[in-house]
């Protein structure tokens, strides 16, 4: 099983693409993790990351292909994947595609969660005070600047992705502001992927 998922800052990408790794026993594979990780180290390459991400800015395409080739070429990914926050522009989805290709790959589906913009912010806000109530810190980029920005990204980068996909017959569509376990059981219905005793909603 290999699925994109895509969709707008705050849209719910992470918490869906867990579920659905959960559920297909691929891992999950977020971008956004793994340059947090990266970016974690203080000095070159990672302080850099740090601050594209701190602004709410794309991190450039080459490094991002380079981390998500590396990755599906794990033993863990052989059976599948699923991918969260890559690829984020037209180039990055025409390199993803030449990567498959190479490897004999194809993708079984892209999922695309479709929030309305205000219940995008108040998941960020709500995100980023739950950090705080647990007692840690929130992400750099979960404040109103770096977030007007990311969705800035999104639009002007990201979104033409759905043409993109739908063109190659991809794509799937989910309205994503409802709960999660409403959005994760539309998203496995569109992937054919219910269970009889599921199938009523
Ligand atoms: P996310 O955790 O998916 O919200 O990603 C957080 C940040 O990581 C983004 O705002 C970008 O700065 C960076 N990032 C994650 N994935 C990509 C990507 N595919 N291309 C460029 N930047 C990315």
């Amino acid at each position: 099983m290999r699925v994109v998922v895509l969709g707008p800052p705050s849209a719910g990408k992470g918490t869906q693409a867990a579920r659905l790794a959960e559920r297909y026993g691929v891992p999950h594979l977020s971008t956004g993790d793994a340059l947090r990780a990266a970016a974690s180290g203080a000095t070159g390459i990672g302080s850099t990351v740090a601050a594209t991400m701190r602004a709410g800015r794309l991190v450039p395409d080459e490094t991002l292909n380079e981390i998500v080739a590396a990755r599906i070429d794990q033993p863990d990914a052989a059976r599948g994947f699923i991918l969260d926050g890559y690829p984020r522009t037209v180039e990055q989805a025409e390199a993803f595609a030449a990567m498959l290709a190479r490897r004999g790959l194809t993708l079984d589906a892209v999922v695309e969660l479709r929030v309305d913009d205000p219940t995008l912010v108040q998941r960020m806000e709500k995100r980023a005070a739950d950090a705080v109530a647990s007692g840690g810190t929130p992400r750099a980029d979960d404040n109103h600047a770096s977030f007007r920005e990311r969705l800035h990204e999104y639009r002007e980068k990201t979104a033409p992705l759905s043409d993109y996909y739908a063109a190659r017959g991809e794509l799937h569509v989910v309205d994503a502001a409802g709960d999660i376990a409403s959005v994760t059981h539309d998203i496995v219905a569109k992937l054919g992927g219910l269970n009889p005793s599921e199938r009523q909603s």
